[in-house]
């Protein structure tokens, strides 16, 4: 009987977002255990029950779900209840045979850059070098030394947005099961390239070709697992940047020539992972411009809840309103009193808001203090399409509003906008909308791109940043591109 402990554990630190995470963001701490119902659970963790619960071999040892969304560092004690509570069940047991995790990849700590490397290192300690390790990262995670060290599998999502953490799920579940029969014995190599790298979505065509090599390299006969960390680069950890991964069944030589081939492709390629964004007028220009192409969805970027944005940004929403856009909506303005307000005025009634300026409001825009009518409300809950796990569902309670000849969802939490179901859910058809903001990067191009006559990604001020050359960077190993030229 192999005993198997399984958890999920994770948050990706913006590190130029001054506030810090508590231990409350990432869940409430009395329920950290008995949330770990992973039959319960979506994606990564679902998929790791479902795989190893197949088999009559295995007892899967439950362990935790604290999972926070982005924001600043996270606080030392929170890491410490969280990493404490996973090596207080490791003890509790006479043996664990094996552990496999949900993490993100690119968490940093007030006082130390590399969550995952603490805690993966605490466990290998604990449990002594025979005992495998598995874990599943975010596409974004920064890998550092001590994560590859103390973990014998890792493997990355392969897809942006993140609609693959099923897959990715089953197939570590299956290498972890496989290792554990003696039938593979996993050496994991990986390379470093000094690169940053900026937000793009898997579909961008020299994105997709990296993939594609990946997923031939898989075929060869020998290599279980061929992934690429894009890194996360709003964080200023000196070990950010790009990493590839490969596990071969003890083949150095197979995974080191996956290592060159596919890391100086993507060296040589860097000039093109540049993305481009354009600016906010121009956008409505066009916008206005071709309404047999509505709705049209402006990608608020940068202030992506799911980047460690406050999700309150009102820099487009004033635009718009000065502007006097007909039937646009925003999707979703995070504000909490907002939402309150709505539901203790009830629906059709007229109240005055306060929306926005909460958190940075020099940089992300000043409150927009407006009249408003209560259209909907909705409790927030609704299945984002895909296999997506319950974090994304943390946009909490909605209020739409409709302010001057506009939509305004209002949240009481904040996650970024994955789909289009809570426009639904507050009774509005997002093919009514003449524009759609969306408060996201690339993720919410899985729903949307259904949908849109077309996506504009915008460029305004905010917190999370998407352009590197932007950022002040202090800690990162130098030098890297594109902050430094480099020959070659
Ligand atoms: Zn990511």
């Amino acid at each position: 009987m192999y005993k198997i402990l399984i958890a999920c554990y994770g948050q990706e630190t913006n590190t130029f977002n001054p506030m810090t995470t508590k231990l409350e963001a990432f869940g409430d701490p009395e329920k950290f255990l008995e949330s770990a119902d992973f039959s319960r659970l979506r994606g990564t963790n679902a998929a790791f029950y479902e795989v190893l619960s197949k088999r009559t071999d295995v007892q899967v040892i439950p362990g935790l779900y604290a999972w926070a969304q982005p924001w600043g560092r996270c606080e030392r004690s929170a890491h410490e209840h969280i990493k404490g509570e996973l090596l207080r069940l490791c003890r509790q047991e006479e043996r664990i045979d094996a552990v496999l995790l949900s993490l993100h990849g690119a968490m940093a700590l007030d006082d130390d850059d590399d969550a995952e490397g603490d805690l993966l290192a605490a466990l290998r300690a604990e449990l002594g070098e025979g005992t495998p390790i598995a874990a599943i990262l975010d596409l974004h995670a920064n890998i550092t030394e001590k994560m590859l060290k103390n973990a014998n599998i890792l493997i990355n999502y392969h897809t942006c947005p993140h609609i693959d953490a099923d897959q990715r799920g089953r197939e570590a579940a299956a290498l972890l099961l496989d290792t554990l029969d003696g039938k593979i014995r996993p050496l994991m190599q990986a390379r470093k390239l000094p690169l940053l790298c900026e937000f793009l979505p898997s579909a961008h065509p020299v994105i997709n070709g990296f993939q594609q090599q990946c997923r031939q390299f898989e075929q060869e006969p020998g290599v279980l697992s061929v992934s690429i960390a894009y890194g996360f680069f709003c964080a200023d950890i000196y070990e950010s940047g790009v990493c590839i991964l490969a596990i071969t069944d003890q083949n150095a030589q197979q995974g080191q020539s996956i290592l060159r081939r596919i890391g100086d492709d993507i060296w040589q390629q860097r000039q093109s992972l540049l993305r481009e964004y354009v600016d906010l007028d121009y956008a409505i220009d066009q916008a206005l411009a071709q309404p047999e192409l509505y709705p049209v969805v402006f990608a608020d970027c940068w202030d992506n809840p799911g980047g460690g944005a406050p999700g309150d940004n009102t820099h487009i929403l004033r635009r718009l309103l000065e502007r006097r856009v007909k039937g646009a909506l925003i999707a979703y303005m995070r504000s909490p009193e907002t939402v309150a307000q709505a539901e203790k005025a009830g629906v059709g009634a007229c109240i005055e808001v306060s929306i926005g300026g909460k958190f940075f409001p020099e940089l992300c825009g000043a409150a927009i203090k407006k009249k408003a009518w209560v259209k909907s409300l909705s409790n927030g809950v609704y299945d984002p399409p895909g296999k997506l796990s319950r974090d994304f569902r943390r946009i909490g309670k909605l209020a739409a509003l409709i302010i001057d000849d506009m939509y305004v969802i209002v949240s009481s939490g904040f996650a970024q906008t994955w789909s289009e179901e809570g426009i639904r859910a507050c009774g509005i058809d997002p093919a009514s909308c003449s524009i759609i903001v969306v408060k996201s990067s690339v993720h919410f191009r899985h729903a949307f791109e259904k949908i849109a006559g077309r996506i504009y990604d915008v460029e305004v001020p905010g917190k999370s940043e998407q352009k590197i050359a932007n950022l002040n960077f202090v800690n990162c190993k130098r030098p890297i591109f594109p902050l430094d030229p480099m020959e070659g």
